[in-house]
C-alpha cells in the first residue's frame, strides 16, 4: 500500500446510486499492467463508504427488489446479459492488461454472461412467478386434513455481501449476483484488489444499462477489512478466495456469534486420475494429457479448479510426464497476451508471481522433482510471467504434495498401484472442488467415482466418447454444483436454482388448507373452492348467477380455487373391453376374469388407469369456447383404488397454481385433479398442466 502520488485513477465504488472515490492523496494500492509493469489504477484502502452501502441495500434495495416477482427479476437478468454481450470488448481489453489471453477472457467474461442467461431461464422454468417457493410435498399432520405442514422459501431478510477472488473478476461477481438478484436480495460486491478495476468496469456497464432497480447492486472497491462489522443475522456473506482468508472471516464475531450466514468457495488441490485400463495408445490417454495441459494453460493455472495432482498408474508416470511436456512445449507460449502467438499470459499480479514461486520452492523442498520447467527464477522481470512447471514425486503421500496450492501453471504427477489407492490419494486433498476420472472401464469408473464422490463437489468422468463434447475439468457449469467439502470451503450452494434458494430462508408452515393457501398463493386440497358443475356435488350449474366453467376463464378472471365437479359415470364391462381392443393394452387384469381375481390387488376385472384418466378429461373439458390453449402434461399421477365393472367415477378439477408468463400472452395453470368412486374414495390424483390465455378475447376454440 502506498500514499498516492501518481496520476492514475482510483478504482471507484458504486454506492447509493452514485460513484465514489477518495480524496486525492488517500492511501491506495496500485494495479499494474502485469505484462509491462505500468501503473494503471489505484485501489483505495481507507474511508470506504461501507455503512452507506449496507444502509442503502437494506432500504431502497430491498424495497425495489420486493416490488418484482422471481420471473420479473429473472427477465431483467436476461436483458442485462444481452446488454453486456454487446459491450464486452472493453472488459476484454482491461483483462488483457491483467495478463489474460483472449481465451482466458472468454472464460471470465463470456462465462459470466452465460451464467446470467442460464440462471434467468432456469428460474423462469423451475420456480414460480411469485416470491414464495414451496419446497417438497405437503405433510399431513391430522387425520381429517385440517392440519398439515410444508416448507416454503422466502428471501432472507437482509443483504448479500459477495467477496470475490482476483482470478475471475467478471464471472466471479456474476455467478453470485445472479442468484441473489433473482431471490430478491440486494448485493454488495467486494472484488479482490488486483482485478477490482475490471469488476468496476463491468458494474459501470451494468449501471449504464438502467436495467437494475436502485440498490440491487453496489460495489465496494478497496480492501474493506471491516466489511463484516456491518452485518447481522439477516445477512449472508458469499466468499471466494483462499482457505486462509475464509478461515479468518469465519472467525469474525458477527459470523460466530452474530449469526451472519457465511459460505466459502476456497482453494483446493484438485486431482485428475488416469484409469489402470488406459494405455498410451488409447484415446483416453490423449484426452487426459490434453485436460492436464489445458488446466495449466488457461488463466496461467490461476483457477480454483485447476488440476494440481495428476494421479496415474506407476507404469504411466514417465509416459504421462513426457506427453504433458511435449504438449506444453507445443502449445504454451508465455508473454504479453496482446502479442501475436502468445497462448499463456502473465499472472494477475506481481505479488501473485512471488507467491507461486514460493509455493513451487516449498514443494521442491518437500520432495517434488522438477520434470518440466525450472525453479531458477529469472531476476527482475517487467512482467509477472512464469513458465509452466511439472513436478514428479517419489513419495506419493508427501504432505506438501496434497496440501500446498501453487496458484499458477504448476502441477504434480504421482503414481498409484490400485484404483483404491488412486481414490485414497485423491482424498488426501482433504476436500476438493473437482476431480477428473479418465477411464473406458465402467468398473473402474464406478469404483473410483463412488469412493471419491464424498470428498468432492464435482466429478468429471472422461473417456473417448465425451472427449470432444466435455466442457472440461475446470469449467464449473451454472447448472451444477460449484463448491466442495473440506478444504474447498464446504460450499455446495452454487449451481442451478439451489443457488437462488440459498439466498432464501426455508420455513416450515403449519395450518389448515385455507391458511396454507393464503400464505403460499397455491391452492391446497381441502381449501375453499368456487364449484361449478354437478349440483349433487355442490357445483353451481354453468350460467347460473354468472357461474362459468373454469376452463372458460382467461388468466385475468381465473382464480385459484375455481373448480369444476362432474357427475358420476358408470364403468361398463364393454367400455373396458373396448379400451383394451383399441389400445392393445390387454393386461390380464383388464381382460381375463380368473387371472384378475387371483391378483392380490384386484377384485376381478378392473378398468385401465389410463381409461379413467381419459374419461376424467372427457368429463372436465368444457365444450365450445375455452381459454385453455393446450394441455402439456400430467404430473404426480397415482392410482389409489381399483375401479371394477359397475363402479362409478367422478372428477373434481381445481385451479391450483397460476403462473402468468412475463413475455407471452398466456401462462401456465396447474389443476389439481381427483377422481372419486361412488363411495367417495379417491381413485386417482394428479396435476393437469395447461397453457391458458391471459385475456378472454384470446380464447380459441369452436362453439358459437
Ligand atoms: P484471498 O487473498 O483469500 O482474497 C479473497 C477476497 O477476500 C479478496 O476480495 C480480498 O480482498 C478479500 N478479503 C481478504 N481479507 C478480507 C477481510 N478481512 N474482509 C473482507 N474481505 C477480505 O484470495 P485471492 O488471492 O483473491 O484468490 C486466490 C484464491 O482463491 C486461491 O486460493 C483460489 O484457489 C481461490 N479461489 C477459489 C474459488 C472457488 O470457487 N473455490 C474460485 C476462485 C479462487 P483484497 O484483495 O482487497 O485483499
Amino acid at each position: 500500500m502506498t500514499e498516492t502520488t501518481t496520476a492514475a485513477d482510483f478504482v471507484p465504488s458504486f454506492v447509493r446510486g452514485d460513484w465514489w472515490t477518495p480524496a486525492p492523496g488517500a492511501w491506495a494500492t496500485p494495479i499494474r499492467d502485469t505484462s509491462t509493469g505500468e501503473e494503471i489504477a489505484l485501489v483505495p484502502s481507507e474511508g470506504l463508504p461501507i455503512a452507506a452501502a449496507v444502509d442503502h441495500a437494506r432500504g431502497a434495495g430491498r424495497e425495489r427488489l420486493g416490488e418484482l416477482t422471481i420471473h420479473q427479476r429473472a427477465l431483467r437478468l436476461k436483458e442485462l446479459a444481452l446488454h453486456l454481450n454487446e459491450r464486452k470488448a472493453e472488459l476484454y481489453e482491461l483483462s488483457q492488461r491483467n495478463g489474460a489471453t483472449k481465451g482466458d477472457c472468454f472464460f471470465d467474461v463470456d462465462g459470466g454472461i452465460g451464467v446470467l442467461f442460464t440462471m434467468s431461464s432456469k428460474a423462469r422454468r423451475e420456480l414460480p412467478n411469485s416470491n414464495v417457493v414451496i419446497d417438497g410435498a405437503l405433510e399431513p399432520l391430522s387425520k381429517d386434513g385440517s392440519f398439515s405442514g410444508e416448507h416454503i422459501y422466502t428471501r432472507i431478510p437482509g443483504i448479500a455481501v459477495e467477496i470475490n477472488a482476483f482470478n475471475f473478476p467478471v464471472w466471479g461477481m456474476l455467478e453470485k449476483f445472479a442468484p441473489a438478484f433473482i431471490a430478491g436480495v440486494p448485493s454488495i460486491v467486494k472484488p479482490a484488489t488486483p482485478t477490482s478495476n475490471i469488476t468496476a468496469a463491468c458494474v459501470r456497464l451494468i449501471v449504464e444499462s438502467g436495467i437494475l432497480p436502485d440498490g440491487a447492486l453496489q460495489l465496494i472497491a478497496g480492501s474493506a477489512r471491516d466489511l463484516l462489522d456491518h452485518l447481522d443475522y439477516r445477512d449472508m456473506v458469499a466468499f471466494t478466495g483462499s482457505k486462509r482468508t475464509a478461515d479468518a472471516l469465519r472467525r469474525h464475531p458477527n459470523v460466530q456469534e452474530g449469526g451472519v450466514r457465511f459460505t466459502a468457495e476456497a482453494d483446493s488441490l484438485n486431482a485428475a486420475i488416469l484409469g489402470p485400463d488406459v494405455t498410451t495408445e488409447a484415446p483416453e490417454f490423449a484426452a487426459f494429457v490434453r485436460a492436464v495441459v489445458t488446466e495449466m494453460q488457461v488463466k496461467a493455472g490461476q483457477k480454483c479448479t485447476a488440476i494440481r495432482r495428476v494421479i496415474v498408474p506407476h507404469a504411466l508416470v514417465e509416459p504421462v510426464i513426457e506427453a504433458v511436456s511435449a504438449r506444453l512445449r507445443e502449445k504454451v507460449r508465455v508473454g504479453d497476451p496482446r502479442a501475436e502467438g502468445i497462448t499463456m499470459g502473465a499472472l494477475a499480479s506481481f505479488d501473485q508471481l512471488a507467491d507461486v514461486r514460493a509455493a513451487v520452492d516449498s514443494l521442491v523442498e518437500a520432495g517434488g522433482r522438477v520434470a518440466y520447467g525450472s525453479t531458477d527464477w529469472p531476476d527482475a522481470t517487467a512482467g509477472a510471467f512464469i513458465e509452466p512447471v511439472v513436478l514428479r514425486w517419489d513419495d506419493n503421500r508427501a504432505e506438501a504434495l496434497h496440501a500446498t496450492e501453487a496458484f499458477g501453471p504448476v502441477t504434480s504427477v504421482l503414481g498409484y498401484d490400485t484404483p483404491q489407492e488412486a481414490a485414497e490419494l485423491a482424498a488426501l486433498g482433504a476436500g476438493s472442488l473437482v476431480a477428473t476420472v479418465c477411464t473406458f472401464d465402467m468398473e473402474v469408473a464406478g469404483t473410483i467415482g463412488r469412493a471419491i464422490a464424498g470428498h468432492h463437489g464435482r466429478i468429471h468422468l472422461l473417456n473417448r466418447e465425451n472427449a470432444r463434447t466435455s466442457t472440461g475439468h475446470g469449467s464449473p457449469m451454472p447448472h451444477l454444483v460449484h463448491g466442495g467439502p473440506g478444504r474447498a470451503g464446504g460450499g455446495e450452494e452454487l449451481g442451478g436454482v439451489r443457488g437462488i434458494l440459498h439466498c432464501m430462508q426455508r420455513t416450515a408452515v403449519q395450518g389448515t388448507p385455507d391458511l396454507l393457501t393464503a400464505v403460499t398463493g397455491v391452492w391446497h386440497r381441502g381449501a375453499a373452492q368456487r364449484r361449478v358443475g354437478a349440483p349433487e356435488f355442490g357445483g353451481a350449474p354453468e350460467g347460473e348467477g354468472g357461474a362459468a366453467h373454469p376452463f372458460r376463464k382467461a388468466l385475468d378472471a381465473l382464480r385459484i380455487g375455481d373448480a369444476f365437479v362432474s357427475p358420476l359415470r358408470r364403468v361398463r364391462a364393454e367400455d373396458i373391453a373396448e379400451f383394451a381392443r383399441t389400445t392393445g393394452d390387454v393386461f390380464y387384469a383388464h381382460t381375463e376374469p380368473a387371472a384378475a381375481e387371483a391378483n392380490p390387488f384386484f377384485p376381478g376385472i378392473v378398468a385401465h388407469g389410463y381409461l379413467l384418466v381419459s374419461w376424467a378429461a372427457g368429463e372436465f373439458v368444457a365444450p365450445g369456447r375455452s381459454a385453455v390453449l393446450a394441455n402439456y402434461g400430467l404430473e404426480h399421477l397415482r392410482f389409489l383404488t381399483p375401479v371394477a365393472v359397475d363402479d362409478s367415477l367422478r372428477v373434481e378439477l381445481t385451479a391450483k397454481r397460476i403462473t402468468p408468463r412475463e413475455t407471452d400472452d398466456y401462462g401456465e395453470v396447474v389443476w389439481d385433479a381427483v377422481l372419486y368412486n361412488q363411495h367417495d374414495e379417491m381413485v386417482a390424483t394428479y396435476d393437469v398442466l395447461t397453457l391458458v390465455g391471459k385475456r378472454e378475447e384470446q380464447s380459441l376454440g369452436g362453439g358459437e
